[in-house]
């Protein structure tokens, strides 16, 4: 199950109406959270995929508590944020005495071998598919990866920056 606790709360609200909206649309595919809360170290494992060895890649996410990648996987980049420099919206900010992610990744996905067989699947090259998050997430307040020009990034979805990372102080 999703750890929203993981997620500001605002973009918990949002990331959920937006599953709510593609539920509705495209049943009996759901969109599933691939990734909310991010380390430093899983971060900089994330960034060394696609430029380091598939071996030093494995190094990396093994300190960061994370499974190990295939050549295939490695063969690509997934992200422009080296984590430390230039941090993703993934690691953590302060959000009342937790830390708590302002984006989240998400797929398309539906059952192998029909609705209701549980073998869920993701195509990860199904652009189409992922594209399809873009105009339900700008309509829910949130800002999406494949807009960007530099890295397109398709499964994510982040809160604008003038959304506060403290709670809305009470009048
Ligand atoms: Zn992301």
């Amino acid at each position: 199950m999703t750890d929203w606790s993981a997620a500001h709360p605002l973009l918990a609200e949002r990331v959920q109406a937006l599953q709510a909206m593609y539920a509705r649309r495209y049943a009996p595919e759901t969109l599933v959270v691939t990734s909310i809360l991010r380390s430093d170290a899983q971060q900089i494992a994330l960034f060394a995929q696609g430029r380091q060895s598939l071996a030093q890649v494995n190094v990396l996410r093994a300190a960061a508590g994370m499974t190990p990648i295939d050549v295939k996987a490695n063969a690509h980049r997934v992200t422009n944020c080296d984590g430390v420099h230039n941090r993703s919206r993934h690691q953590g900010v302060l959000y009342e005495g937790r830390m708590v992610s302002r984006a989240v990744d998400l797929a398309p996905s539906w059952d192998a071998d029909g609705p209701g067989t549980g073998k869920p699947i993701i195509d990860w090259n199904d652009r189409g598919r992922f594209n399809r998050i873009g105009p339900l997430a700008e309509s829910v307040g949130l800002m999406w990866g494949g807009n960007w020009i530099s890295f397109q990034d398709l499964p994510h979805v982040e809160l604008p920056a003038d959304v506060p990372n403290t709670a809305a102080v009470a009048a």
